[in-house]
């Protein structure tokens, strides 16, 4: 999508013909400047064969929206079997909002985790203030409390992460691959939650995470069946932990072909695999 992404068609289009008629991994990692789509394409591509995985089936969280809305919403579905729930925080007054929150947790069925997205928008004060609060709840993990280009972000968002038991989670720190990296090495012990669809080389970044033994939330950036089916066998090879997946997010497109699978509180191997590249391409076409 043009403006989506730091590259185009043309581009991408352009280094692939420059790449001759085969790719492996040691061309991949001689790509470094090229586009990023393109290269995470043929990161996608290039494991197709031997992709195994570790879970036939993992559970979705489901998305309440800001504010007093997401009592309405939480209940249907968590009869409808959710038991993740991720709501999205620092709409509306911290303080409007955190009244809501016991109301909220009162309202899920035992046994249910609630994570938080504060999208960046709190500063360190707020962020302390809700920390405090989540402390002796059932709250999953705080994700990205604070933006990533706020002063002194980096210093702020680890010292939350340790004066606080509540884990947190890097989302909008996290936007290259080199990203995953410098968090590892800042000694970073919360979650990561990782978009695999915007990363050059999500296999490499993956493999970091995994040698340091990280928690990892899969989770969708929008994209279409095709990416939503690579990024689901990325989550679904992942040797750590099961945790929910952040992809409750279809349907997204008016073309129902380029949906990924239906939103549900399990995702199951079929779902994903049933996904059928060749038919995505000719409906496009
Ligand atoms: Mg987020």
């Amino acid at each position: 999508m043009p403006g989506f992404g730091p590259d185009t068609v043309d581009q991408a289009e352009e280094e692939c013909r420059a790449l001759g008629g085969t790719i492996d991994d040691a061309a991949l990692a001689r790509m470094e400047g090229a586009s990023p789509a393109l290269q995470n394409a043929l990161s996608n591509a290039l494991s197709d064969g031997t992709w195994a995985p570790r879970h036939t089936s993992l559970g979705v969280a489901a998305l309440l929206p800001a504010g007093r809305q997401a009592l309405a919403e939480a209940p249907p579905k968590a009869e409808a079997g959710f038991r993740v729930f991720k709501w999205k925080v620092g709409v509306g007054a911290p303080d409007d909002e955190l009244a809501i929150l016991d109301d909220l947790l009162g309202a899920l069925p035992s046994g249910s985790r609630l994570r938080l997205d504060a999208n960046g928008s709190w500063n360190r004060r707020t962020a302390s203030h809700w920390l405090d609060r989540a402390a002796d709840r059932p709250i999953e993990f705080v994700e990205q409390p604070v933006a990533p280009t706020a002063k002194g972000a980096d210093d702020t968002l680890l010292g939350l992460a340790s004066d606080y038991p509540v884990p947190l989670a890097l989302d909008e720190s996290l936007v290259a691959d080199g990203d995953v990296a410098r968090w590892l090495d800042l000694g970073w012990k919360g979650f990561f939650v990782v978009k695999p669809l915007l990363l050059r080389n999500p296999k490499a970044v993956l493999d970091r995470l995994e040698k340091a033994g990280a928690r990892v939330v899969f989770s969708s950036c929008l994209e279409t069946a095709l990416g939503a089916r690579a990024s689901l066998r990325l989550a679904f090879a992942w040797p750590g932990g099961a945790e929910a997946l952040g992809f409750g997010v279809w349907p997204l497109f008016m073309d129902h072909r380029f949906d990924g699978p239906t939103l549900a509180p399990f995702i199951a191997v079929d779902d994903f695999e049933r996904i059928n590249p060749e038919a995505l391409w000719s409906a496009v076409n």
